[in-house]
Formats: C-alpha cells, sequence, structure tokens
C-alpha cells in the first residue's frame, strides 16, 4: 500500500487530499507491483492534463469528435408532469452515446504523453470498452479490452463494435466471469506490462489518482451547465443535480462545478434492482460498509467476512458492488442525497420520457428520472437531470416489457 495514515481532508470537496483521500474514503491499496506505473501516473497527471497542449487537443477533440457541448434541453412536458422546471443534460448525444468517451478521450490523451502505446481496459457492459477502443483507433494506439466470459456472451454487440474498431476483447474466465473478473485480468496485465501500457478505468473508482483525474475529465458537464444556464434561466446555480450512480463518473462530472456551492441540492440515485432489502440490489450506500475494491477504500456490497456481494441491476452500468470514493464521502457528509431507483421504476420512468419528450433514455440514466417521484418540488426550482446515455443499448429489455408498461 502507498499509504495507510488518513490525513485530514478539510478542503474542497472537489479534491482530494494528496494521498488521494476523500475524507476516510480512497487511497492507492495496490499490490507492491503496481506501485511504479501508478506512481507514474499520480506524478504527472495533473502537470499532464493542464498543459496547454493537452488542454488544445482535448477540447478539439470534446467539439469535433465527441460532439460537446451537449445540449440542455429545457424538457417541456416533464416539467409539466412534475410542476417545476426540468433540463436535461444531453449526454446521450455523445459520440458512442454517453458520457465515457469524455474519460476516454482525457485517458489515451494523457497515456500518449506518458509515452505508452498500448491501451488495457475493463469493461462490464461494454460501453466503457466501445468508448475505449473508439479513441485508440482514431489514435491508432493498441487496444486490449478484459471482458467477464458472461458478459461477452449478454452483450455481443458491444463485443462486436469493440472487434470492428480494431480492439482486442479477452474473455476473462474465471469467477463469476463478470466484471470484477475482468478487472483482475487487467490488473494482471498491467502488473506484466508496466512500461508500454496505461491501464484506462471507466469511472471514479480504483487508486489514487483514478478517482480524481476522471472526475477532472468528466467536470466538462457541470462546467457546460454553468455555461448554458444563465441564457436559458438567468442563474448559473440549478436549484439541484441529479444523476446515476454506478461507479459514479457521471454523476461526479455534472456535481462537480457546484461541489463546493451548498446552496445546489446533489441527489445521486442508485439502483435498488428488486428492493434494497430483496438480496438483488446495486445500492452501495444502503447496503455496503467500509473495505477495499478495485484499490481504493470506500462503501462496498460485502458479507460480513467480508466477500463482494454480487450486486443486480437491470441496467449493466450500475451492477457495481462499490461507488467511488469521492461519492462515499459525499454520502457520510451528508453533501449530497442518495435516493434509489427499482428496476421497474426505471423502466416506467424510461417509457415515460420517451412518452413525453421523444427521448429514449439509456436504462441507467432512467434511474435518475425514476427518482423525480420521490421529490416535492416547486414550480419556481431549476432541476438539472444528467441523462447520462441513450437507449438503444436496451432496446430488447424495453422491448420484453412494451406491454406491461402502462404509465402515461
Ligand atoms: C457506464 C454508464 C453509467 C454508470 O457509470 P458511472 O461511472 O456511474 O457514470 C451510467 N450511464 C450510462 C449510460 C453508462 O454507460
Amino acid at each position: 500500500m502507498i499509504n495507510t495514515t488518513i490525513p485530514d481532508n478539510k478542503g474542497s470537496f472537489k479534491q482530494p487530499d494528496i494521498f488521494g483521500y476523500y475524507g476516510k474514503f480512497g487511497g492507492a491499496y495496490i499490490p507492491e507491483m503496481l506501485h511504479r506505473n501508478v506512481e507514474e501516473l499520480r506524478d504527472n497527471y495533473l502537470k499532464l492534463m493542464y498543459e496547454e497542449s493537452f488542454q488544445k487537443e482535448f477540447h478539439a477533440l470534446l467539439k469535433d469528435y465527441a460532439g460537446r457541448p451537449t445540449p440542455l434541453f429545457f424538457a417541456e412536458r416533464l416539467s409539466e408532469q412534475y410542476k417545476t422546471k426540468i433540463y436535461l443534460k444531453r449526454e446521450d448525444l455523445n459520440h458512442t452515446g454517453a458520457h465515457k468517451i469524455n474519460n476516454a478521450i482525457g485517458q489515451v490523451l494523457l497515456a500518449q504523453r506518458l509515452g505508452k502505446k498500448r491501451i488495457i481496459a475493463e469493461t462490464g457492459a461494454g460501453q466503457h470498452g466501445v468508448a475505449t477502443a473508439t479513441v485508440c483507433a482514431l489514435k491508432g494506439l493498441e487496444c486490449i479490452v478484459y471482458m467477464g466470459e458472461v458478459d461477452m456472451e449478454r452483450q455481443q454487440p458491444n463485443v462486436a463494435r469493440m472487434e470492428m474498431l480494431g480492439a482486442k476483447v479477452m474473455p476473462a474466465t474465471s469467477g463469476s466471469k463478470t466484471l470484477k473478473d475482468a478487472t483482475n485480468e487487467a490488473i494482471r496485465d498491467w502488473i506484466n506490462n508496466p512500461n508500454n501500457t496505461h491501464y484506462v478505468i471507466g469511472s471514479v473508482v480504483g487508486p489514487h489518482p483514478y478517482p480524481d483525474m476522471v472526475a477532472r475529465f468528466q467536470s466538462v458537464i457541470s462546467e457546460e451547465i454553468k455555461n448554458q444556464l444563465p441564457e436559458k434561466e438567468g442563474t448559473t446555480y440549478p436549484t439541484r443535480v441529479m444523476a446515476c450512480v454506478g461507479g459514479g463518473s457521471n454523476a461526479a462530472g455534472a456535481f462537480y462545478h457546484f461541489l463546493d456551492d451548498p446552496s445546489v441540492q446533489l441527489i445521486a440515485v442508485e439502483a435498488a434492482g428488486c428492493g434494497i432489502n430483496s438480496g438483488m440490489s446495486a445500492a452501495t450506500t444502503q447496503l455496503g460498509k467500509t473495505g477495499i475494491l478495485h484499490g481504493s477504500k470506500s462503501l462496498v456490497m460485502q458479507t460480513t467476512d467480508g466477500q463482494v456481494v454480487e450486486p443486480h441491476s437491470i441496467s449493466a452500468g450500475l451492477d457495481y458492488p462499490g461507488i467511488g470514493p469521492l461519492h462515499a464521502h459525499l454520502y457520510e457528509s451528508g453533501r449530497a442525497k442518495f435516493l434509489s431507483a427499482t428496476d421497474t421504476d426505471a423502466l416506467k420512468a424510461a417509457f415515460n420520457l420517451a412518452r413525453k419528450e421523444g427521448i429514449i433514455p439509456a436504462l441507467e440514466s432512467a434511474h435518475a428520472l425514476a427518482a423525480l417521484e420521490q421529490l416535492q418540488f416547486n414550480q419556481h426550482e431549476v432541476t438539472v437531470i444528467c441523462l447520462s446515455g441513450r437507449g438503444d443499448k436496451d432496446l430488447s429489455t424495453y422491448m420484453k416489457v412494451m406491454g406491461n408498461i402502462k404509465n402515461v
């Protein structure tokens, strides 16, 4: 472990302390063999990502390749339904269909500046793998994506996408053959290839500096909201910002520039699956205890003897037994409010948005929409919801329930 002491972190919510702690969560709990790689990244990421040439290339690709800035859309009929003002931050309109491309572009550019020629990633549903394979194709870098064998079977179209983009998809065949096994394989690869390889982590999880680095790359979401809101509402500050949380990267990006403005309510929405106490859930703040997962200390769903519990959510992107350390801190400190939505709530909210606004959301994003049901509004309040991705990838799930959802 790089460090075991937990210094005070009295500063801004935006920034972990020098050891990577947000409150008591974070750090870098990694095997000895990874120290060199992680230290190289830790010592260089801030310097490299704030160089003028980096910022120029990053923002040019966000604009001309990913399609940013994404619109901030006033959802008129949804607003009428809840008798308030609701805006959607349209991350679904990004190239590859979600916010994940923001981070993939950032990390691949960083890897290039570190002289790395080979990119590895892990993926569960395949969304992060597709985003990483996309940017590697763009930059002509070798790309290896580890994916659980079971997930490869379940997410065939994304496997095909990655392969068409020139990435090699490596099946993880141990354990439950899902995301955590893919993560183990990726870490093993990184240990074996320390000099030429960068490991692109897809959310605000992992050892320091990943949570901070990914949050900074995704912070473009709230930077844009702050720029877009004044012309629509005459203010930079919404009443609240809402986002779904798997590992927490779209939420971190949507919250980032509001973290230190306590007047802005932050609402994170976790996946309750079949219900928080059903044994089939992914509501980490409700069910988790402090533990170590994927290299950092955070809230983790685990048994009393510390075995990680297999989570469940209808949305593959929220089907994760932990949350990033920033979010664990936002939860414990009370800075953000954590709600949850069940599979059924999310399905209803997805159909509602499709019928009311002509937008088919990703199942993940539908959890954030579903939480509207749990809030009280007044008509002058301004709520911004991060619509993290589009629903094309979820159509087969939507088709299965089409006849049963009668919400509108
Ligand atoms: C991956 C994904 C998520 C969950 O990841 P976060 O890191 O919590 O943002 C949410 N929405 C979509 C569309 C995704 O692809």
